[in-house]
């Protein structure tokens, strides 16, 4: 087989394949380049798997409709579990400063119209059973959001686009970009050459390093956050529960647990301060702290078998938002990096919205707002999304 392709995706993880996936079903030679053995194996894997529209950024809500669309109706169009359990997101509120930011944030969420609301304390513990009572006041539930197994997803889009004719090379280190004058002409990886007239970047928490190949400062610096998943239990939760308190011990801020359809409960926190770096080794103060947070808020949860842990990257740009956008300066360069916490629930959304970028010269969403995820907009000026 020749070396030429309509487009080249460096990574094969969140991004890249469903970007893949959109390409590939709009009639293009597509090869998406990977390091590790197979896709799904950089941040996708660690991942919990939750997926909302629920923001505060209207370029992070209109993605993400996107990728819920994609996501709910995944198995009826092609038949592969990817264990989409629609159970909504769950805020609880325990201080008016948690109150008052939850409910500055219906305003633009029922803008877009969001299936949000703010619930008192009774309601909030009929979606939460067991929940905490004491001090709870009341809390948002959206119970059009969801989850999926992130392994699952991603290996459904990887073999529809494949089974489409998308190549993957796998163990294969993209270390140059072939640029002449100012436009691509290919990569080369650790193995062989490949040729394109248009390559695009999602190599997740490398996209800074593949952004110098180009002479490019892409601000995306990883950083790592641990989760942990228990043995299954009897289904009990619908959403998934963001804890948006700082946690007693300073070392954290908010925490978030969901069940999975297996019965699992995922669980995460962020911590107060973010570990700069690529380490994912765990720590060994990760589960004390999620564990008395957890059965703080949950009593019920209290003799839970924790199964096992592990440590990954959030690639994150200074303004929490990610980078969208085509190289102004390198015809054919495209960039879908710096996807902080979110990367797996606006893959599909980020891969469709760049399938069009690509092809006709415009996102599927209003243009305008696409445009707040430019790589030259003011990344330090802009003000930070209020969740996360
Ligand atoms: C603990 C934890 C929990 C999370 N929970 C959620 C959640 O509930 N919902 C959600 O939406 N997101 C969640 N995330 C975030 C999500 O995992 C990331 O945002 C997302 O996976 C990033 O996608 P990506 O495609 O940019 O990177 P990746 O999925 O890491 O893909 C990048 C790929 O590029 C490859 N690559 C890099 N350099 C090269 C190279 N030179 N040559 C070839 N290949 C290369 C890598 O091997 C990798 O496979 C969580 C993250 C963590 C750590």
């Amino acid at each position: 087989m020749s070396n030429n392709y309509d487009v080249i995706v460096i990574g094969g993880g969140s991004i890249g394949v469903p970007t893949a996936l959109f390409l590939t079903l709009e009639g293009q030679k597509v090869l998406v380049v990977e390091s590790s053995s197979s896709v799904g194996q950089g941040q996708n894997k660690a991942a919990l798997g939750g997926i909302r529209a629920t923001h505060s950024d209207p370029a992070k809500i209109l993605i993400c409709q996107e990728s819920l669309r994609i996501f709910s109706e995944w198995e009826q169009t092609h038949g592969q579990n990817i264990g989409w359990k629609k159970g909504g997101y769950c805020f609880p509120a325990y201080r008016t400063h948690e109150e008052n930011i939850l409910k500055s944030l219906l305003p633009i969420q029922k803008s877009f119209g969001l299936n949000i609301d703010w619930l008192d304390a009774d309601g909030i513990r009929e979606v939460v059973p067991g929940i905490q009572h004491e001090g709870l006041i009341g809390g948002t539930f959206s119970p059009d959001d969801g989850q999926a197994s992130p392994l699952l997803a991603i290996d459904a889009m990887f073999r529809v686009s494949r089974e489409r004719g998308c190549i993957y090379r796998f163990r294969e280190r993209v270390v140059e970009l072939l640029i002449e004058g100012n436009r691509v002409k290919g990569i080369r990886t650790e193995k062989d050459t490949y040729y394109t007239p248009v390559v695009v970047n999602a190599a997740g928490a490398s996209a800074k390093g593949m952004g110098k190949l180009a002479g490019l400062d892409i601000p995306v610096t990883p950083d790592s956050h641990e989760a942990g998943i228990s043995a299954p239990i009897e289904q009990f939760l619908g959403p998934l529960v963001v804890d948006l308190r700082p946690g007693p011990e300073r070392k954290t801020s908010n925490f978030y647990f969901v069940q999975n359809n297996k019965g699992a409960v995922i669980f995460c926190y962020t911590p107060s301060k973010p570990f700069l770096g690529t380490n994912r080794e765990p720590t060994s103060e990760f589960l004390p702290i999620v564990a008395r947070r957890m059965v703080n808020l949950l009593p019920r949860l209290k003799n839970m078998l924790i199964r096992r842990v592990w440590r990954g990257l959030y690639p994150m740009t200074p303004d929490g938002l990610p980078i969208c956008d085509c190289v102004h300066e390198i015809e054919g360069l495209y960039l879908a990096v710096g996807m902080c916490g979110q990367g797996f629930m606006i893959g599909p959304g980020i891969g469709r919205n760049m399938m069009n970028l690509i092809l006709y010269g415009a996102p599927v969403m209003e243009q305008k707002i696409f445009d707040t995820l430019s790589f030259y907009r003011d990344f330090y000026g802009s003000k930070k999304e209020a969740l996360k």
